[in-house]
């Protein structure tokens, strides 16, 4: 993947990098310098013993020494490890050991997590602050600036050539399910996931575009972004820690932004401030709307009040992440626009080079019919095959296919839709009830700002849904209301036993709902 940086140099060299620090304070480069800043990492990390195969861990918000920082490890055969400082420390500490990481660079703001994680993970000889000296946090441990660390380093390095399966990167699961899981990337894998994503009928980005990396780097989502950005030379804007509905808003605007991907609740966020604003986009075009299912009323509220075009995307830590889009074909562009937007709040169709099956529990291969809902299983270059440390062995079926993990349906058109996750899908007298379709109704009804789905155990059913909400600002939600509101849009059977009313639905580090947690946290609830 040093190739994609030498590429945006050499020919996208003067497009600007924007980065915010953690009191907002902006600051400029470009592909040129950030590529000499990327070989002194590389150097610097030579210089301290770091070899081939070795874990160098950033745990930070979206910024320019982190980018750098980025391309320094991979571009020496070092494998870079994007932590995520949002976790509890227990998990950090639990995946810091698991990777067995030798160098950690960190966001002076992460300071207070270090301490207690150096204890913890061993492994961690040297820590560097993404700053200068002037930022420096005061630790009881010793520490370097990360311009101070790079000073002096020449900006040039010499690739090694080494063999394109080499790993480059390793990025953890979000642990909505279980505990994270790390997953391994290529150099090959990376590569080729960054012109599978950036073709015209998949994100089409071009050096025209300003793209703001709203998701946080350590995130997979972000991996995607990180390569494509300098492969399309595109403007690149960092919003630091700033993911606030005002100062994304206010980065938009600023920075000329022309295309942004987030996570639903993100894009909640930001619409609720230009609904309470009345203010709107001058410059955005597109937003890749994925990690989660979006309401239909999020995907008709950017397009129809905002004139921004939605694209929803599916991926996952193990596939690189992005796998399908639902940028419409030109098939779909001849539908009228109701059929649009239905395909849109679908997850859309493989991006060029993968392939995908569905099937029963038995493994047998269900009909691509668009109403037969099954595990959904992957195959291609940029699927995992495993994961990092061997948990859970070989992954792959004898065909080669990665099961997912969720359940969806495809139409004879290609176009998959996620009924579920395997885990979280309601069974009901044998049957499936799917928890986010039902959420994405609930969400339509205004006075619902986050809505939740969970199966609690049913004496005669198995299973039955039950409703959780969380009202939207400055209103209530009355049971009876949100029920009568759900009648006749979803099938009888499906009806929840019940709604329960709460303060804050938990969202995990990725700002996914924590169904996780909600379970523990309606463990004593009985229908
Ligand atoms: P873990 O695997 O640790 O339990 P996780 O699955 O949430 O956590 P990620 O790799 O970040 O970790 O997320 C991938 C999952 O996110 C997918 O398997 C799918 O369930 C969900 N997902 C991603 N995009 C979408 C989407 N557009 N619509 C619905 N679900 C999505
Ligand atoms: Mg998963």
């Amino acid at each position: 993947v040093d190739r994609i940086l030498d590429h945006a140099a050499a020919w996208h060299g003067t497009r600007e990098i924007v980065s915010r620090d953690a009191a907002g304070a902006v600051s400029r480069t470009d592909y040129a310098a950030l590529h000499r800043t990327a070989k002194q990492v590389s150097n610097a990390l030579a210089a301290a013993g770091i070899v081939r195969g070795d874990r160098v861990a950033t745990m930070g918000w979206n910024g320019a020494r982190h980018l750098a920082a980025w391309y320094g490890a991979t571009n020496m055969g070092a494998v870079l490890h994007t932590l995520n400082p949002r976790l509890f420390p227990e998990q950090i500490a639990y995946i810091a050991r698991h990777a067995g990481d030798r160098i950690l660079l960190a966001d002076p703001a992460c300071a207070g997590l270090i301490a207690p994680l150096l204890k913890e993970a061993p492994s961690i000889e040297q820590v560097i602050f993404l700053c200068g000296p002037q930022d420096m946090p005061e630790v009881p441990f010793a520490a370097t600036d990360f311009d101070s660390w790079v000073a002096g380093q020449p900006a040039e390095y010499v690739w090694g050539g080494f063999d394109e399966r080499l790993a480059c990167g390793l990025c953890y699961t979000s642990g909505t399910t279980g505990n994270p899981k790390g997953v391994l990337y290529s150099h090959r894998s990376n590569f080729l996931h960054t012109l599978m994503t950036l073709q015209a009928d998949a994100l089409a980005l071009t050096q025209r575009d300003s793209i703001l990396l709203v998701v946080p780097m350590y995130h997979a989502n972000a991996w995607g972004v990180v390569y494509s950005a300098p492969a399309a030379g595109a403007k690149l804007v960092l919003p630091g820690a700033r993911m606030d509905g005002q100062s994304i808003f206010d980065q938009i605007e600023e920075e000329g932004v022309t295309f942004s991907a987030a996570v639903p609740t993100v894009w909640q966020g930001l619409l609720q401030h230009l609904r309470a604003t009345g203010q709107t986009f001058s410059t955005l075009k597109r937003v890749v709307i994925g990690g989660s299912a979006p309401p239909e009323s999020l995907i008709r509220a950017f397009q129809d009040d905002y004139g921004v075009e939605v694209i929803q995307g599916w991926g996952m830590t193990e596939t690189s992440p992005l796998a399908t889009l639902s940028s419409p074909t030109q098939e779909v562009l001849a539908q009228p626009y109701d059929e649009q937007v239905r395909r849109k709040g679908m997850q859309g169709r493989l991006v060029c080079g993968l392939e995908l099956k569905l099937t029963d529990d038995e493994g047998n291969r269900l009909p691509h019919d668009g109403k037969s809902a099954g595990h959904l299983k992957i195959k291609g270059p940029t699927i995992t095959s495993g994961y990092f440390g061997g948990e859970g062995g070989d992954v792959l079926d004898e065909e080669g296919f990665f099961d997912t993990g969720d359940v969806s349906t495809i139409d004879p058109s290609g176009y998959m839709q996620i009924t579920d996750r395997a885990k979280d899908i309601v069974k009901s007298g044998g049957e499936w009830i799917s928890s986010i379709e039902i959420e994405n109704i609930a969400t339509g009804h205004p006075a619902v700002a986050i809505a939740a789905v969970i199966g609690v155990a049913h004496p005669k059913w198995d299973e039955r849904p039950i409703l959780l909400v969380q009202p939207a600002p400055g209103t209530t939600c009355a049971k009876d209301e949100l029920l009568a509101f759900l009648d006749g849009k979803i099938a009888k059977w499906w009806m929840p036993d019940d709604v329960v009313v709460v303060d804050a639905i938990p969202l995990g580090a990725t700002g996914k709902i924590d169904k996780k947690l909600i379970r523990q946290q309606m463990a004593d609830y009985r229908l």
